[in-house]
């Protein structure tokens, strides 16, 4: 992994500053891939979007948050590491956090479909390694069966991704539908890994071992 500049912007909340630290160049290497789309690759850390702000813990999306300076990785020790002393990086939010962000309301489009997408990830984060699955939450039921509704069915990558939340969601029959429809080749994998599980009516999110 080759690490990127380092962004300093202003919190819109608090005025304080916050680090982001970009990506140059990752890869896939040691990566775990789950069903329900999450990947956790050690070299090739999560960007998240929307970041809980280190000072004062309000829910800013990064890339709408003044930028005040920036400093390359290999770059001289300029003005960024005297000016930005505080700057902290910034965190993703916790489940009970995404919850509140939807209660309150979130723009329809891309910045719902995001919250909803990280919601679910986030309480699968619980189920990852577990041995115990608990069942889904009813907040989990009901942001997963809302998320599904924003899902393109004609898009490929929807259609899968809405037959694994119906799959977590108990909706076999229906997940089912889905997967046994015409997909493209690099998705078939994945598709026989879910249909699987499907068809055994497991309904928790699995690591995906691809060959
Ligand atoms: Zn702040």
């Amino acid at each position: 992994m080759t690490p990127g500049s380092t962004v300093f912007r202003e919190c819109s909340a608090c005025g304080k500053h916050i680090a982001q630290h970009t990506i140059n160049s990752g890869n896939t290497l040691g990566a775990r891939f789950w069903t329900d789309g999450k990947r956790d690759a050690p070299m090739l850390p999560d960007q998240p979007w929307l970041v809980k702000c280190p000072h004062c813990s309000s829910l800013v999306w990064i890339d709408e948050q003044m930028q005040v300076g920036e400093i390359e990785p290999w770059g001289p020790r300029g003005e960024g590491f005297t000016k930005f002393t505080d700057a902290l990086p910034a965190s993703a939010p916790t489940l009970r956090e995404y919850s509140a962000c939807l209660l309150a309301g979130v723009e329809a489009g891309d910045k719902e479909r995001y919250v909803r997408l990280r919601t679910w990830w986030a309480g699968n984060d619980a189920r990852r390694n577990g041995v115990h699955h608990t069942p889904l939450t009813e907040v989990e039921t009901a942001n997963l069966l809302a998320f599904s509704a924003l899902l393109n069915e004609k898009e490929d990558n929807d259609r899968l991704m809405k037959a694994e939340a119906l799959r977590e969601l108990g909706m076999f029959e229906e997940a089912e539908g889905l997967l046994a429809t015409q997909f493209q080749k690099e998705l078939m994998e994945a598709i026989g890994i879910i249909r699987r599980l499907n068809k055994s009516r497991n309904s928790v999110v699995a690591e995906m071992k691809f060959r």
